[in-house]
């Protein structure tokens, strides 16, 4: 297993994760704005929309973070269970949110995406931003989606992914490599996680891969579009 810049083994992984997102939980929506110039909102409300959300289905957004699919989804009238590993990025997330008002239906949970406390078929929609390249294990966190989706729901998962134009991809290169551990150490104190973040980037599944990865899982219908020349892409899936 490999954490960034780092070969470690995979208790190793999770808990180094859990490191920074415990160091960078405070500043996280801030450095997202700084980081992405204020894009991952767009990608976000794209994503959110593409997923066709219907009143009342059920939506699990696991590696929910700070909420932010969460309170889109629940705009667009979704009952939202918001599932993290990450106690510190759930207060941060909860905090925010009852500081902007109420948002109905809600839930926040402490879970870890390999081993889901649902039963099955609980969900008409699981979604993951920026999360998978997170997990330890990601088949099988793949497989405990698709086991709490039920038969017809789908999965949504949005991730940084591989540029298709070479300029573009020297450009983000020079952006992630360079600038964004010198913004990290600058503001937050703390080049290491934006190292990390990097490193995590680069070495995550290709847009090919991860449709793979799905249907490995037992998705079907596994489609993806790629977002700003696939510095992110958008895979979703249907349990059949
Ligand atoms: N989805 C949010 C967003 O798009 O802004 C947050 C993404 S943040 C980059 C990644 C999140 O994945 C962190 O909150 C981290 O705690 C969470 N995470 C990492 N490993 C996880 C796991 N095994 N199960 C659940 N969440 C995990």
């Amino acid at each position: 297993t490999d954490f960034g810049y780092k070969e470690v083994d995979a208790d190793e992984k999770t808990r180094l994760v859990g490191r920074v997102f415990d160091s960078v939980a405070r500043r996280y929506d801030v450095m997202n704005d700084l980081m992405s110039l204020g894009v991952h909102r767009v990608w976000k409300r794209r994503f959110v929309a593409g997923c066709r959300l219907r009143e009342g289905e059920r939506l699990l957004d696991l590696a929910g973070g700070t909420g932010d699919i969460a309170r889109l989804a629940a705009g667009r009238g979704a009952r939202v269970s918001v599932g993290d590993i990450n106690r510190a990025m759930l207060s941060v997330g909860r905090e925010r949110m009852d500081a902007e008002g109420k948002v109905d239906g809600l839930d926040w949970l402490q879970v870890n995406a390999e081993r889901l406390p649902f039963a099955d078929a609980s969900f008409d929609h699981v979604t993951i931003t920026f999360g998978l390249r997170n997990v330890t294990f990601r088949d099988r966190a793949l497989a405990e989606m698709h086991r709490v989706l039920r038969p017809g729901g789908r999965v949504h998962i949005m991730e940084f992914s591989k540029v298709g134009l070479p300029v573009l991809g020297k450009v983000y290169d020079a952006w992630s490599f360079q600038v964004l551990p010198r913004i990290g150490a600058a503001i937050a104190g703390d080049k290491e996680s934006y190292q990390y973040l990097a490193e995590s980037i680069r070495r995550f599944p290709d847009q090919e891969t991860l449709a793979g990865m799905l249907e490995s899982a037992g998705f079907e219908e596994v489609r993806w579009d790629n977002l700003s020349g696939g510095i992110c892409a958008i895979h979703r899936g249907v349990k059949v």
